[in-house]
């Protein structure tokens, strides 16, 4: 562990001061400063001075007999079990993982060192070479920056795996682009470029993908950029953010009116009506009176699905946000907006009108949530906070570099580039 300062040390003197050219620079200075080093360490050990041995736990192995067979004494076994259960539990040792026991030159062979893989990048060290010490640490991990660009051919997952990217990837991505973009309805000719970290232990061994630095994903003609962006360092908030600084975890807006409205009717399921007998004729919509030809906007960005005249409906439009939500909009004097339409979070859709069956002029806003339709007033929905005034600078500052990059990036050339950066920071890899 200790050994690994120097290094680690290096590294951060070294990232720190070139940043501006770290293609070249970094990986001179690290080998340089690697050199002195035992040419065999690892886990920062010389494995050169010892018998190692490789293996994985296997059902049925404890790590008593483990211990028991390579010549551990027992009350040293126990101490280990009962004094460092926070650091390591010996009874939670898993079947399938690696092992390392390093024991010595001489005939007797004792483990003097057991190092037990948690995942690729975490592990445990019992050192037992005198009293026992036993502590956790992590694997230097490289960051190999990847930039990717391509065209949907087919689906999402099928065009990035074509292109080499790990398939979390293609789930991170449409995790950014969740509000935003309908990714079962990506039309064919949809670009996208990425901007992302790849993680390598030993410089070889893969060790995940992600997480996303930037990116751009054409729909039908229309960029969205992402980046995320922390607009709350207090609680360390972290969002997606496009490149006019709107949250792409966009919620939906409060109504499909931007002023100059009143709420005629709520959502009602006992609604009684005079005019058919005071029955229960259920109103499933929100009705928002406004002047004939007010603009109706989109609540949220998404894809029109219906737009057309159809009984007491009138004229109406449908928005399909993402696989959860829908809304729609009724009586419009007329549409602004065709079927297959992207539309974001407040473009104008149409206009406030009476056709179909109302009595004043209104739009009937309408929330569908898994096919059924909702109170958005009373829906829990998400939330997502707009980037506060007082940091659009910084965060203007912050995508400038990574939106040049992008731009840079030929969308549709499939090629995939790679940028190496040297970060030997941690990783966050869990088993
Ligand atoms: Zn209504």
């Amino acid at each position: 562990m200790y050994k690994y300062w120097g290094t680690l040390f290096a590294a951060l003197v070294v990232m720190a001061s070139c940043k501006d050219d770290k293609k070249e620079e970094l990986p001179e200075d690290l080998t340089e400063m690697t050199i002195e080093e035992p040419v065999n360490t690892q886990y920062g050990f010389d494995f050169d001075a010892y018998e190692v041995v490789h293996d994985t736990v296997r059902s049925g192995d404890s790590f008593g007999e483990l211990m028991l067979k390579n010549h551990v004494d027992y009350p040293k076994i126990v101490t280990i079990s009962e004094k460092f259960r926070d650091t390591f539990d010996v009874r939670k040792i898993k079947v399938g993982k690696p092992y390392v026991i390093l024991k010595s030159k001489d005939s007797v062979a004792k483990a003097q060192i057991f190092i037990y893989q948690n995942d690729k990048i975490n592990y445990t060290v019992v050192d037992m070479r005198d009293s026992v010490v036993a502590y956790r640490d992590k694997k230097p991990v490289r960051f190999i920056e990847k930039q990717v660009a391509g065209t949907i051919k087919s689906s999402l997952s099928q065009t990035l795996d074509s292109l080499g990217v790990d398939y979390v990837m293609t789930i991170k991505l449409s995790e950014v682009y969740a509000w935003t973009i309908d990714f079962f309805r990506l039309n064919e000719g949809d670009k996208f470029k990425l901007i992302y970290d790849e993680r390598y232990i030993n410089d070889t061994i893969y060790a995940g993908s992600g997480p996303i630095k930037a990116a751009y994903f054409e729909h039908k003609g229309r960029p969205i950029y992402a980046f995320p962006f922390v607009s709350d360092s207090l609680k360390q908030i972290e969002d997606y953010y496009d490149q006019d600084a709107n949250n792409l975890r966009s919620t939906f807006l409060k109504a499909p009116i931007k002023f100059g409205y009143r709420i005629s009717s709520r959502y009602n399921l006992k609604r009684r009506i005079a005019y058919y007998g005071y029955k229960v004729r259920p109103h499933k919509g929100t009705d928002y009176a406004a002047p004939i030809g007010t603009p109706i906007i989109a609540t949220a960005d998404g894809t029109v699905t219906e737009s057309r005249r159809r009984g007491g409906n009138g004229k109406y439009v449908k928005i399909k946000h993402n696989g959860t939500y829908s809304t729609q909009y009724l009586h419009m004097k007329a549409q602004k907006v065709k079927a297959g339409e992207f539309v974001r979070q407040g473009d104008v859709i149409g206009w406030v009108g009476m056709t179909g069956n109302t009595g004043g002029p209104h739009v009937c806003y309408r929330f569908w949530k898994n096919g059924k339709q909702v109170d958005p007033l009373r829906e829990k929905l998400p939330t997502a906070e707009a980037l506060k005034d007082s940091l659009k600078t910084e965060y203007f500052n912050y995508i400038k570099p990574l939106r040049a990059q992008l731009d840079s990036l030929e969308a549709g050339s499939g090629e995939q580039e790679e940028l190496i950066t040297f970060n030997d920071t941690n990783g966050t890899t869990q088993n």
